[in-house]
C-alpha cells in the first residue's frame, strides 16, 4: 500500500459509517483529514480524536451538502486550515426510496442536492484547490450499475450522474495527473443499511458472496486509489459489492 505521508483529505459525510471509515483508513496511511458532517457532531469529534491518535492532523468541518455555499466552502476551509488538498473523497449521500409515483418534489431537489449538486460543486472546488498529481473519488453505488428492484428512481438516477461527472473530471484534469474515479458499493453494513434491516437478506442473496460489505473493505479501495500505486487509473467506476453486479 502506498504512503499517503504528507497528503491532506478532506471527506465529505465523515462522522460515521463509509466516511468515517475512509477518514481513519487515509489518516492511518499517514494523510491528515477533514470530515464534514451535519448532525452527528459526537461521531465527528470521535472521528476526529481517531485520527490524532495517530498522530495526524484532523478537522471536523459542519457543512450541509444539501447549501450550495457549504458545499463548496467545506473544501477551500479543508484546504486552507490543513495547507493545501490532495484528496477529495465525495462520501456523503442519502438514500431517498420508495414508488415513483409517491416522491414529492422536495424528495427529488433534496436528493438531488446532496448526491449530485453538492458532489459537483465540491469537485469544482477541488479542481481549482487540489495539487497536481491529486485525487477526486466518489462513492457512487451498485444501484447505478444493476437496480434489483422497485422504489429505486430517484436514488439510482442521483448515482448514475455521478458516472457522467467522473469521466468529465478526468479528461478535464488528467492534465495536471489528478485522478478521477467512483467507487461503486454493494450492500454495506452502516446506518443507512443496516445488515439486520428488513430488507438485508434479500440484498445479501442478490451478491455472489451472499453477504453484506463492511465500511472497512470500501475504506481500503478508496485508501488504494488515494495512493500512488493507482497513478495510472482515472476515469472508471470500481465494484466493491461483493458480486451483486455479476
Ligand atoms: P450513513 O447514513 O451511514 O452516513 C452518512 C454520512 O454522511 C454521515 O456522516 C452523515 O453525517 C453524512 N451526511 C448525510 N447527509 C449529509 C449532508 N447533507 N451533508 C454532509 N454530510 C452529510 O451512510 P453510508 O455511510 O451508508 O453512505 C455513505 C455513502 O455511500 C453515500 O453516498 C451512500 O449513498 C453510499 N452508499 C452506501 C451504501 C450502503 O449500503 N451503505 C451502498 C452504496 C452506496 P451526519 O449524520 O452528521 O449528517
Amino acid at each position: 500500500m502506498s504512503t499517503l505521508t504528507g497528503r491532506t483529505a478532506l471527506v465529505t459525510g465523515g462522522s460515521r459509517g463509509l466516511g468515517a471509515a475512509i477518514a481513519l483508513r487515509l489518516a492511518g496511511a499517514g494523510a491528515d483529514v477533514a470530515i464534514t458532517y451535519v448532525r452527528d457532531e459526537g461521531g465527528a469529534r470521535e472521528v476526529v480524536a481517531k485520527i490524532e491518535s495517530m498522530g495526524r492532523r484532523g478537522l471536523a468541518l459542519r457543512a450541509d451538502a444539501a447549501d450550495a455555499g457549504d458545499a463548496a466552502g467545506a473544501v477551500d476551509r479543508a484546504a486552507d486550515d490543513l495547507g493545501g488538498l490532495d484528496i477529495l473523497v465525495n462520501n456523503a449521500g442519502i438514500g431517498v426510496l420508495g414508488p415513483v409515483g409517491e416522491l414529492t418534489l422536495a424528495d427529488i431537489d433534496r436528493v438531488m442536492a446532496v448526491n449530485v449538486r453538492g458532489v459537483f460543486l465540491a469537485s469544482q472546488t477541488a479542481a481549482a484547490r487540489l495539487r497536481d498529481g491529486g485525487r477526486i473519488i466518489t462513492i457512487g453505488s451498485c444501484m447505478a450499475q444493476r437496480v434489483p428492484g422497485p422504489g429505486g428512481t430517484l436514488y439510482a438516477t442521483s448515482k448514475a450522474a455521478l458516472i457522467g461527472l467522473n469521466k468529465a473530471l478526468a479528461r478535464e484534469l488528467g492534465g495536471r495527473r489528478i485522478t478521477a474515479n467512483l467507487v461503486q458499493p454493494g450492500p454495506i453494513d452502516t446506518d443507512m443499511n443496516p445488515a439486520d434491516g428488513p430488507f438485508a437478506d434479500a440484498q445479501s442473496a442478490l451478491t455472489a458472496l451472499g453477504r453484506f460489505g463492511s465500511a472497512d473493505e470500501v475504506a481500503s479501495l478508496v485508501a488504494y486509489l488515494a495512493g500512488d500505486d493507482a497513478a495510472y487509473i482515472t476515469g472508471t467506476e470500481l465494484s466493491v459489492d461483493g458480486g451483486h453486479a455479476a
